[in-house]
């Protein structure tokens, strides 16, 4: 089976800790034996997140006196795939992966007059109270939202339109190596005359999954995260899991843009296009949800919602 497995950023770092290194890697070491279980068997495609890290590394380089300018996030997403795509690869060694994994430093298209860029929605780096985000606004110029009792930087986030090393993970997979591929959802990049530039944005990785998933003709898309399933009602009195529901059912319920949204989109796209299934839930039952035995799967057609 051929799958793609996007990886939220709680694989690496939960809110409120510290984004120094060995947290990650610690962190990293726990998923690794299931994800190795699975890419062992399977052909693997892994698509990590990278708000906060690309957050970090925006606000190292915005302070550095020695640059004339700060680095645009482009080279800060190709920074945090080499970075997290690196521990991936360790990872999924020690823990015993008999094959090799590779990151690829991917680059994603994305169209310059995407609405996108004028509202910028994607939530990166840590949270701030709000006076020190409203400070760090006026030094920066960059945009801050509430994201539960902090703000956040928010950032624009373009549809992912095409991804450029697509080929090469093909023959990669068919090789039996796993591909960690457009991490932070790829570097996104504008396509004009035959020419390729990076922009300042962060694409959605689960909306670039959905896309590898479609192009790759993968058999599943797994999206995991920290929540076990997708929940109706969600942070209410009523709330309750959704075990099983078809797309249609899918697209008529309605989810926050920052974080399952994304997602649930992701899945519906993914489904709609191959008919294959998607699923959501935890990484601490990666096993099973890919499996469909736990979390939400999301199946082409069904009617129902269990
Ligand atoms: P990731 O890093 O995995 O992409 P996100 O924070 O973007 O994680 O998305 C997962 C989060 O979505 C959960 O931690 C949860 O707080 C939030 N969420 C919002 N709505 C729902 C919902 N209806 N069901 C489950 N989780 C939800
Ligand atoms: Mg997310």
């Amino acid at each position: 089976m051929r799958m793609v497995i996007a990886l939220g950023g709680n694989a690496l770092l939960r809110r409120g800790e510290r984004p120094d290194a060995e947290v990650q890697v610690a962190h990293l070491a726990v998923a690794a034996p299931a994800l190795a279980t699975v890419a062992a068997e399977h052909e693997v495609v892994i698509v990590h997140g990278n708000g906060p890290q690309v957050g970090l590394l925006a606000l190292e380089s915005t302070a550095d006196p020695g640059l004339t300018k700060p680095y645009p996030l482009s080279d800060l997403v190709a920074e945090t795939q080499g970075v997290i795509g690196y521990w991936i690869q360790q990872a999924l060694t020690n823990a015993g992966l008999p094959g090799r994994a590779v990151t690829l430093v991917t680059q994603t298209v994305v169209s310059a007059d995407d609405p996108a860029f004028g509202t910028p929605t994607k939530y990166v780096g840590t949270g701030y109270p709000e006076d020190h985000a409203r400070l760090l606004e006026s030094t920066t110029g960059w945009t801050f939202h509430q994201d539960g009792v902090e703000w956040r930087r928010v950032v624009a986030s373009p549809e992912p339109r095409r991804i450029v090393e697509l080929d090469a993970a093909e023959i990669l997979l068919r090789n039996g190596v796993t591909v960690i591929l457009a991490g932070g959802g790829g570097v996104p990049v504008v396509e004009g005359a035959a020419r390729l530039a990076g922009v300042d944005a962060v694409v959605d990785k689960d909306l670039t999954a959905a896309l590898i998933a479609t192009e790759l003709r993968a058999d599943l898309l797994v999206m995991l995260t920290d929540v076990p399933t997708v929940y109706l009602d969600y942070g209410t009195p009523t709330q309750r899991p959704l075990h099983e529901i078809g797309i249609a059912d899918l697209a008529a319920l309605h989810f926050p843009s920052g974080s399952m949204g994304p997602k649930v989109t992701a899945a519906g796209r993914y489904v709609e296009a191959t008919k294959g299934r998607a699923a959501i839930g935890s990484l601490d039952e990666a096993a099973a949800v890919i499996a469909g035995a736990a979390g939400t799967q999301i199946v082409a057609g069904s009617p129902r919602v269990s």
